[in-house]
């Protein structure tokens, strides 16, 4: 992995940082000398490459970010408008915007309050006859309760898509996630484990669903019929201009190339945090305990218990970021207004921070804001 330059005096300790390693920028400037610089053959080799890091006996469908990923993964799962899916409150945008465009009705879901995934018991109250299918998150990277999810999706037959934006490496008893559901995403936005500036990936365990997933990504078009340069090209399907291009994959494959070593920096400044803030008092990690399952600290969220704006003022004095990222999805006026069965999101809603977590950083810079925290604010 590339050096990591201690952070910039006069910038502080900044929330998220882009991770882009040195080969990257030799690598897209092979590609930019090439020929292929839409789609071509690095976007395979980083399909197949990603296939076997994350997707277990399935394959892989690289896209032109995340949200086309879910979009795609919601249009191959058969949703379609008059339909209802249960989804997470407690996410980004991009895991349910994709069902606006399609007139899919979300039921949110309540947070546990735990770690701030999915909430196992409300998902079985809100599933019905109408149910569809079942989205989950993987919040901060601690991937969410697959057995029971599984559960509950096997007795409904609705497929489960579980968005894992933030979860590349993590594991849930023993297994990679991307290789548990029939769906899952992956996001190469600039703030992710791995990016390509913006890029996702679409993991999928039943092949027979490739083809069509490679024609929705390109107009609905037979990419490889179309390249014969004769007329065998009706559309019978609408399809999107969603694919990746080889500028971007050659960016993802070197950051897949020391994904390793991107995901121990990361986890062990994690494991500092916990270290750090162990007796804090008004201050509790998320997702800090979980035996059974590996987190992929993407984000590291604490819940405060008084006074979040005072506690961003005090770290803001010291110049370190801090942030809540992601907001309530019911709060958007576009999702129908802010529900009131969701007691556990409301009851953390004013509570939830994010402290920053990249690798540029340093277990000492982690160590610094621990101790700056336990002063009080
Ligand atoms: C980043 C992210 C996405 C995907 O976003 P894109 O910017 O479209 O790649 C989806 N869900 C979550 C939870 C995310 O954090």
């Amino acid at each position: 992995m590339n050096e990591m330059p201690v952070m910039h005096e006069s910038e502080g300790i900044v929330l998220f940082h882009p991770h882009v390693p040195a080969r990257a920028i030799e690598e897209v400037t092979q590609v930019l000398h090439s020929r292929w610089i839409g789609q071509g053959p690095r976007v395979a080799q980083f399909e197949t490459e990603f296939t076997q890091r994350f997707a277990g006996p399935g394959a892989s469908i690289a896209v032109g970010s995340g949200t086309d990923a879910l979009h795609l993964a919601y249009i191959l799962a058969g949703l379609k408008s008059g339909d209802e899916v249960i989804v997470p409150v407690f996410t980004c945008t991009a895991t349910n915007i994709p069902f606006l465009y399609m007139g899919v009705t979300v039921r949110f879901a309540d947070v546990d309050p735990e770690t701030l995934n999915i909430n196992v018991n409300h998902v079985r109250e809100l599933i019905n006859e109408k149910t569809k299918a079942i989205v989950c998150v993987h919040y901060g990277g601690l991937p969410c309760d697959m057995d029971e999810l599984q559960a509950i999706a096997k007795e409904y037959n609705v497929p489960i898509i579980e968005d894992a934006a933030h979860a590349p490496g993590a594991t849930y008893k023993g297994k990679k996630v991307g290789e548990i559901s029939e769906f899952t995403m992956f996001s190469f936005q600039a703030i992710k484990h791995i990016t390509t500036g913006d890029g996702g990936m679409l993991t999928i365990q039943d092949k027979n669903l490739i083809p069509k997933a490679e024609r929705i990504r390109w107009f609905g078009i037979d990419r490889s019929n179309k390249q014969k340069g004769t007329w065998e090209n009706d559309i019978t399907e609408v399809g999107y201009k969603y694919q990746m291009t080889d500028i971007s994959a050659a960016m993802g494959l070197a950051s897949l190339h020391e994904f390793d070593e991107i995901l121990s920096h990361r986890q062990g400044l994690f494991e500092a945090y916990k270290t750090g803030l162990k007796g804090a008092t008004g201050i509790t990690l998320i997702g800090d305990h979980a035996p059974d399952r590996t987190h992929a600290a993407w984000l590291c969220t604490a819940l405060v218990q008084k006074d979040r704006p005072g506690f961003m003022r005090m770290l803001r004095d010291k110049k370190i970021e801090s942030s809540q990222v992601h907001y309530r999805n019911d709060r958007y006026s576009i999702f129908g207004g802010r529900r009131d069965d969701l007691p556990n999101m409301d009851a953390v809603e004013e509570n939830y921070i994010v402290l920053p977590l990249h690798t540029k950083m340093t277990v000492e810079n982690v160590k610094y804001i621990c101790d700056v925290i336990k002063k009080g604010w």
